[in-house]
């Protein structure tokens, strides 16, 4: 099954529309699909009459950013209801703060040299109320700071360099609430990507659990072989299922394009198997 459950749109930080992602993902073969913007819901009614054109099983989603133990975690809910108003409304307090953050932000980077960074960063948001991360990070590569994106964050836009500016977002168990909520399956989105240690991430992944938490990436465009092995194993541990995604932002720009993920290990429940995405596909 090629299956791609998280992805983004225009909508969020990814550049091309939902239309747009649903062409190419079915032109890379993809049988199952979900887009996931970050915090926003505003890209699925596009996202699935386009799949549906094409024949391609669609599933809503979205990706919600979430503080844990002062780190940014990132939890996929698939399945869920996008006019569930709880959800709606929840996300809309999450994207809140989203500007001042931006005006901060802009702040520090306009410090290091960096021109007119609130303006350019805005020039790149599809949505002006997902400002974030990767549209900075697109205007330092424009301006010559780093050779491209993941340098960028390296440098400037992670904990502990000079163009991070902290941020409350949602809860753990608030976020995880308002997937099952809308009759959704709650995700650790890229667990291999956190600065964690083999002991926090078990500690995440109980609290998780313990909050009605379900599966875990265990393919990701952020996961090496190794890190596929390890989340494995601990989604095995865990009784969670396993989802298996691209995190497609950029053509060019993304380490793994729609649909060109590894297969999910044999020995893993896929997340597709289980009883809240089953109206979503056939097999
Ligand atoms: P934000 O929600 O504004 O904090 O931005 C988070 C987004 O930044 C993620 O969803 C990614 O799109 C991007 N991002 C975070 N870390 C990296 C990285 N190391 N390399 C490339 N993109 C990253
Ligand atoms: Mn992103
Ligand atoms: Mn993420
Ligand atoms: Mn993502």
């Amino acid at each position: 099954m090629n299956a791609d459950l998280h992805c983004h749109s225009s909508h969020s930080d990814g550049v091309l529309t939902p239309a747009a992602l649903a062409e190419r993902a079915a032109a890379h073969g993809v049988q199952l699909w979900a887009l996931t913007d970050h915090d926003n819901l505003a890209g699925l009614a596009e996202a699935r009459e386009r799949a549906s054109a094409l024949g391609m099983n669609f599933i809503d989603g979205v990706e919600i950013s979430v503080t844990w133990n002062d780190q940014t975690v990132h939890i996929v809910g698939l399945g869920i209801d996008p006019l569930d108003e709880v959800l709606v409304q929840g996300l809309a307090r999450v994207r809140s703060g989203r500007d001042e953050r931006a005006l901060r932000m802009a702040d520090a980077l306009e410090r290091l040299g960096v021109r007119e960074a609130y303006a350019n960063a805005m020039r790149h948001a599809g949505n002006p109320s997902l400002v974030g991360r990767a549209h900075f990070a697109r205007v330092l590569v424009e301006q010559g700071y780093a050779g491209d994106l993941q340098e960028v964050f390296r440098s400037y836009l992670v904990q502990g360099r000079p163009g991070y500016i902290a941020h409350e977002w949602t809860t753990l168990a608030q976020a995880v609430a308002w997937i099952r909520g809308a009759g959704g399956i709650a995700v650790v989105a890229h667990p291999g990507r956190y600065r964690m240690s083999g002991a926090q991430i078990e500690l995440l992944f109980h609290e998780f659990r313990a909050a009605g938490g379900e599966a875990i990436e265990v393919v990701s465009g952020s996961h090496g072989e190794a890190a596929v092995r390890n989340f494995a194993r601990l989604a095995r541990d865990f009784g969670f299922y396993a989802s298996r995604a691209s995190d497609f932002h950029a053509p060019g720009e993304s380490p793994v394009d729609l649909g060109h993920s590894a297969a999910l290990p044999d020995d893993v429940r896929p997340v597709w198997h289980a009883p809240a995405l089953q109206v979503a596909h056939a097999d």
